[in-house]
């Protein structure tokens, strides 16, 4: 009587359930109202704003209510390098010759790398046209950039040459890459692992195939609880933010704010017309599909979480066939970052202009060329779009302190990049999808 087929198998009804619980009750929509009312109470409590309270007590309840956003992006991160080294192999065993393999990876690789350039470029454009550096008074940019100081990261790039780095990108200690959190050597040292099971006898890679499962089903069902307090996460996160830096760090850096949207919604155009061009599809049915999709990136901020549910668009909704969508979505959602590039690159060409570093054209191609390398480093998590910019902001002579400045709406710029780098990648799974069939 039971039927078992790829769509109903237990993986299957265990991930569609996680997901189900993920897209449930207008999440976006608590997340927005969360956002919105933290902000109220940061401004009344803040010492910047109406200082309703004093000053340590305002601290206190700050830290208190982020308690949940916390939790949040601490079990959003305990799972991510599970969750994308299963989804990883996973999506390697399903694609079902190497052969299959090495024609896709070979066109999107630098289909990634083609996005990624676009990306920061419509974002330099923007950047240069709006000029938002030359709205900020010099007096806010030192309180910001005091009250900023906590958050500022180490340096995470070792001093390296060139072929060094290449080199290095191979993980010798696995281990070592998971707990540095270094994506890019996890990613390629579960392509390698994928590869190998590729090569092997089914009877032989069947227990490890099934622990992948089970990481995967397990790391989702984490992703689920977790996103039950994504609400009141946002909501203290933000309202801690505002109580720090007050009002004025939320309107002063508006017209960056302003820089980084418009930028963002340029690249939504140009995946637009990427995907009638290139895909041979409608761009408004596309969009209609992808929905929820966005929704959940925008209400989780990270591309990682939103990954299974990205697949499951690209094979139900954009009848993208599995051995694509499964390969893409995963590599795509580790190392195709669009929307961070572009906010990175904005980001960086803001704090030049707040502190009068002048780029050259040489520079501003050094800048194009770390970004593109950041974005795939950067783990599809949320927040940490802004750790690794301090990486790019040294490369270029600006202060990473200068992060105070732009600290106060990251959270908020976050969800609308994270949204951005989940279209590029199933836009990716489109275009592959016609590239593959074409050969
Ligand atoms: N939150 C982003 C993502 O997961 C990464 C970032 O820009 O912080 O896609």
């Amino acid at each position: 009587m039971v039927k078992t087929s790829s769509k109903s198998s237990p993986r299957r009804q265990s991930l569609n359930k996680s997901i189900r619980a993920l897209i449930a009750q207008h999440l976006w929509l608590k997340i927005l109202i969360g956002m919105g009312l933290g902000i109220a109470l940061g401004l009344t409590l803040s010492p910047a704003g109406l200082a309703l309270v004093p000053e340590s007590l305002a601290q206190d309840i700050g830290s208190w209510v982020a308690l949940p956003g916390r939790i949040f992006l601490g079990l959003i991160q305990m799972v991510i390098v599970p969750l994308i080294i299963c989804s990883i192999i996973l999506g390697i065993t399903t694609s079902g010759s190497l052969e299959f393999l090495k024609t896709m990876g070979l066109r999107i690789v630098p289909y990634f790398v083609f996005t990624t350039a676009l990306s920061i470029s419509i974002g330099l454009i923007v950047v240069n046209v709006i000029k938002p550096g030359s709205f900020i008074d010099a007096g806010f940019v030192e309180t910001a950039m005091s009250s900023g100081q906590g958050h500022v990261p180490a340096k995470t790039f070792e001093d390296l040459t060139i072929p060094e780095r290449i080199a290095n990108l191979i993980p010798t200690n696995f281990t070592q890459a998971s707990l540095d959190r270094d994506m890019l050597k996890i990613v390629i040292g579960s392509i390698i692992l994928g590869i190998v099971m590729l090569s092997l006898k089914q009877a032989i890679t069947k227990p490890f195939n099934d622990l992948c499962v089970f990481g995967q089903i397990a790391t989702m069902r984490i992703i689920s609880w977790a996103m039950v307090i994504a609400p009141y996460a946002v909501f203290g996160l933000i309202c801690e933010i505002v109580i720090k830096i007050g009002f004025d760090a939320l309107a002063g850096v508006g017209m960056y704010f302003i820089s980084v949207l418009a930028g963002l919604l340029l690249m939504l155009c140009a995946y637009l017309l990427i995907i009638s061009l290139i895909g041979g599809r409608n761009p408004i049915t596309f969009l209609k599909s992808i929905r929820e999709v966005q929704l959940l990136a925008f209400s989780t901020s990270s591309s990682a979480a939103v990954m299974p549910l990205s697949i499951q668009a690209a094979e139900e909704k954009l009848k993208v066939r599995p051995e694509i969508a499964r390969f893409v979505v995963p590599l795509g959602a580790t190392i195709n970052m669009d929307g961070t590039a572009l906010y990175q690159g904005v980001a960086a060409i803001f704090l030049c202009q707040i502190f009068g570093v002048d780029l050259s054209a040489g520079e501003t191609a050094i800048l194009l060329l770390t970004t593109i390398g950041a974005s795939i480093g950067t783990p599809a998590t949320p927040g940490v779009g802004i750790i690794v910019l301090a990486t790019i902001l040294i490369g270029i002579g600006v202060p990473p302190e200068g992060i105070g400045i732009i600290l106060g709406v990251d959270r908020i710029l976050d969800m609308c990049r994270t949204t951005i780098n989940v279209t590029g990648d199933l836009t990716a799974t489109a275009v592959m999808e016609r590239w593959m069939k074409k050969k």
